[in-house]
């Protein structure tokens, strides 16, 4: 299994062949270490019938690894030159391993070929890892878990509660359809080239969204209003939503929450709540 996974030599061969530079608008920054890779899909905690779906392959560090461990893979990769080397990389060290390759950028991405993806594997790019993670639980409701690598500061946010201090848009909007949890640190060393941040990755155990009579968009509309003005109570912060301040609290007060508290204190049934007690706004 070991021979199947890339390491530093073979990365930047692979890139030299390739006439490749990356690039950090796209995150670009590869997996050269075995043990990282096979400790990433470990704590994928896989099972062996998923299907998972690798956001950002690159040169193909961990959809070897998925793939040595027996998994099928979906792997949607915007770069068409990494999209178009993938499969000659995989077949000189996995032949006939099940990947199928998709060219497109996955905050757009529409329906998928084959079985639908039951599991996100990723080491996604930094700038856009939050967006991307939202957009697929949103469009893939086959997706029950997932593992991302992504910034630490990033990490700490998509698995932050209430109270932290860093718990903000990105935590709530990743509990309205996940669990969230840290698994762990990862290395600057064992990227190429070497990013100048930390890295960390995040589980994500799906469960079911709030139980409310209201859009997931209203309940998103009403957390990105809370957090705008964090520091400000929510009567203030979402008067402007509600109409009028006395709109606000008296949704706040229907919703059971204390108009003078913050965002930062809600779990998001609570903003849910809120959401569905606001008056509806007409266009
Ligand atoms: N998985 C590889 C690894 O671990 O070595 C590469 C990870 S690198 C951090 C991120 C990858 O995502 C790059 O290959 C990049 O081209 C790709 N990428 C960037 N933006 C993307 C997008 N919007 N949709 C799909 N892939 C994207």
């Amino acid at each position: 299994m070991t021979s199947a996974l890339l390491g530093p030599a073979e990365i930047r061969s692979l890139a030299d062949e390739l006439g490749f530079r990356p690039r950090k608008m796209l995150g670009q920054n590869f997996l050269h270490d075995a043990n990282t890779i096979r400790r990433i899909v470990r704590t994928a905690e896989l099972a062996p019938d998923d299907v998972v779906l690798e956001v950002g392959p690159g040169l193909g560090s961990l959809t070897l690894g998925l793939l040595a461990a027996g998994h099928r893979v979906t792997a949607v990769e915007i770069d068409p030159v990494l999209a178009d080397a993938l499969p000659s990389t995989v077949e000189a060290h996995l032949p006939q391993a099940p990947l199928t390759v998709v060219t497109a950028d996955a905050m757009r991405l529409g329906p998928l070929p084959g079985a639908a993806p039951t599991a996100l594997v990723a080491n996604l790019p930094y700038n856009v890892a939050v967006p991307v993670v939202l957009h697929l639980l949103e469009t893939l409701p086959s997706l029950r878990t997932g593992l991302v690598l992504v910034q630490a500061e990033v990490a700490d946010r998509l698995a932050a509660g209430p109270g932290s201090k860093v718990y903000g848009v990105p935590s709530v909007k990743a509990a309205w359809y996940a669990r969230t949890t840290r698994a762990g640190a990862v290395s600057r060393s064992v990227f190429w080239p070497v990013p100048n941040v930390d890295s960390g990755l995040v589980r994500l155990v799906r469960h079911a969204p709030p139980n409310v009579e209201v859009a997931r968009t209203e309940v998103f509309g009403v957390i990105d209003a809370a957090f705008a003005q964090r520091r400000k109570m929510l009567r203030s912060a979402l008067s402007g939503r509600a109409g009028s301040p006395a709109a606000a609290v008296a949704a706040l007060e229907a919703a059971g929450v204390d108009p003078t508290a913050r965002g930062e204190t809600l779990d998001v049934t609570a903003f849910a709540r809120i959401a569905a007690a606001l008056p509806r706004v007409v266009s």
